[in-house]
Formats: structure tokens, sequence, C-alpha cells
């Protein structure tokens, strides 16, 4: 081989990644892929911004992306503020009524509104919205709510509040919702995000997390899953703890109503999204029907 300028081994490698890209920018056009943002990927300013330009760039190429997000990290630092005891029980949020007010303020008056702003800034405008707004989301309590107090399962999901949004702008999701008699419950955001995946019939979902993905055993990153069918997810999903257990329901979820894969990836890692949907490396955890 002989030796190239420095300059163009790098115009030279950023072409191929041009044209590795096309094949999949083609596939996606005009599709819904509905994007759980959380973790890690919300914490750092690096990676928040990486997360915004990659959202504005999948627009920007034609795709319909569909942000939910939660507030996890978050959430529990104000409620620490407060004085109020944080509490998980199987992933879930213990959430009495101070909780779900905490939760429902740091979600959408604060970290809805600062993802919406980002977006804007990188230049395509977003509109944020939680469970209430167009009555997107109707819940009722979870099965096991004497356990975990005021947290709700997504019933139903309106998708005609999204679709008038997404025809201009990227719907910005926060989980929090009401049921009927105006009583506020904390949702699970990856729940929420296999919900409105489902309920839009998305090509894709793809879940952001702090681990690399579905690991087969939690405390060995070496472990990563990377591929797995709805059927093996589901014949060991009342094995798997912690937060990993609703993402990879809301995995089956998604496909459930149709969509072509759902992924789980790491949100430490800045681009992942674009890693995952316009290159050949196979990153995280794929879910497939
Ligand atoms: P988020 O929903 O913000 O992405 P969560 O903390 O709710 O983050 O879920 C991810 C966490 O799930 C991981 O950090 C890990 O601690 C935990 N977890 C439990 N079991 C597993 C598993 N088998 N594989 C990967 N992560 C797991
Ligand atoms: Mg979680």
């Amino acid at each position: 081989m002989s030796e190239q300028a420095p300059q163009s081994r790098v115009a030279g490698a950023s072409v191929e990644t041009l044209l590795e890209a096309l094949p999949y920018i083609r596939e996606f056009h005009g599709r819904t892929v509905v994007i759980k943002y959380g973790g890690a990927a919300m914490l750092d300013e690096e990676l928040r911004d990486a997360f915004a330009t990659d959202v504005v760039l999948l627009k920007y190429v034609g795709l319909n992306p569909i942000v939910v997000h939660g507030g996890g990290p978050e959430i529990t630092r104000y409620m620490e503020r407060l004085g109020l005891e944080v509490k998980f029980h199987e992933g879930l949020r213990v959430s009495d009524a101070e909780t779900v007010e905490v939760a429902k303020m740091v979600l959408v008056g604060k970290l809805n509104s600062e993802i919406v702003q980002r977006l804007n800034r990188h230049g395509q405008p977003a509109v944020g919205l939680a469970g209430e707004d167009g009555t997107l989301f109707e819940v009722a309590p979870v099965a096991n709510a004497d356990k975990v107090g005021f947290v709700g399962s997504v019933e139903r999901v309106d998708v005609d509040v999204l679709n008038h949004i997404a025809a201009d702008y990227i719907p910005v999701i926060a989980s929090s919702a009401s049921d009927r008699e105006g009583q506020t419950y904390n949702v699970n955001a990856d729940e929420a995000a296999g919900k409105v995946a489902a309920a839009l019939g998305a090509h894709k979902a793809i879940f952001l997390t702090d681990v690399e993905g579905w690991l087969a055993d939690a405390d060995q990153e070496a472990s990563l899953i990377s591929r797995a069918s709805v059927a093996e997810v589901e014949a060991q999903l009342a094995g798997v703890a912690g937060g990993m257990r609703p993402k990879l329901a809301a995995c089956v979820e998604a496909i459930r109503g149709g969509a072509q894969s759902a992924h789980i990836i790491d949100g430490r890692k800045p681009h992942s999204l674009l890693l995952e949907l316009f290159t050949d490396a196979g990153i995280g955890t794929m879910v497939t029907p």
C-alpha cells in the first residue's frame, strides 16, 4: 500500500461512511422511529448534544423520529434534595403522591423542556408533550400497585396528536400521565416508548441506556446478547432484573405492533443512534420478530 496523505485518508473514510449510510437512508425514508432517551445519554453535556444532533439529522434525512424520555437519575436527585425516600421494585419507581408530583415537575417542567430547547437549537423545531396532551396516554394502575403506588400502565395511545405534531415537528414525550379522575401516575418510559411504537406501527424502536445492551450476566459487560427473537426474550423475561426488564418487554411490544426490529443500545457512546441506524456495525442488542 502506498502512503496516503492524512487528509485524503480522512476524506476516503468519510465518503465510505456516507456510502454505507445511503441504503439505510433510502430504507428509512418516511419511516417512524421511536427513540427512548434516558440513562447516561441524558446526564452528560457532550452526550446530550450528540443525541440532539442525531435526532435532528434523522428528521433532516426524512425519517420521522419520535422521542420518549424518562428522567430516572434526575428525578432521584430532586427527590433526595427534598428528603424523599427513593425506592424501586422490579425496575419500577415506588411512587407515593409526593413522588409523582416531583417526578412530573422534573420530567415535564425541566427535562422535557430542555430536550425540546436543545433540538430547537440544533435546527429542527420540537414540541414537548406529556401523557395528558391530546389525550396521548390513557393509564390505569399497574397490577402490583399495592407495592409500587402511583405507577401507571399505558392502556391506550391516541396517536392522533402525535401524527399532527410529527407532520412538522419532532414530538418529545415525557413519560407522565393521568387517569380520568386526574390522578397523576409515573409511567416507565420504556413501557411508554414500546406502546407508542406499537400504536404508531413504527419501523423501529431504539432504547438508549447505560449499558451495552441486554447482558446474559448483568455484571459482565462481555456477556452482551447481540441478537434475540421475541420468543427468546419472552422465555427469559421473568428472570431479568431491574430496568432491563421493562426495556425488553417494550421491545416485544414494539415488534408485536409491527416493528421490524427493536434495539437496546449504549447511550454512553456519543452518536450510538446514528451508528445503529446508518452503519453496518451491529451494536447493542437487536430484538427481531
Ligand atoms: P434506563 O431506563 O435509563 O436506560 P435503567 O436503570 O432503568 O436505565 O435500566 C438499565 C439498567 O438495567 C442497567 O444499568 C443495569 O443495571 C440493569 N440491568 C439489570 N439486569 C440487566 C441485564 N441482564 N442486562 C443489562 N442490564 C441489566
Ligand atoms: Mg429505566
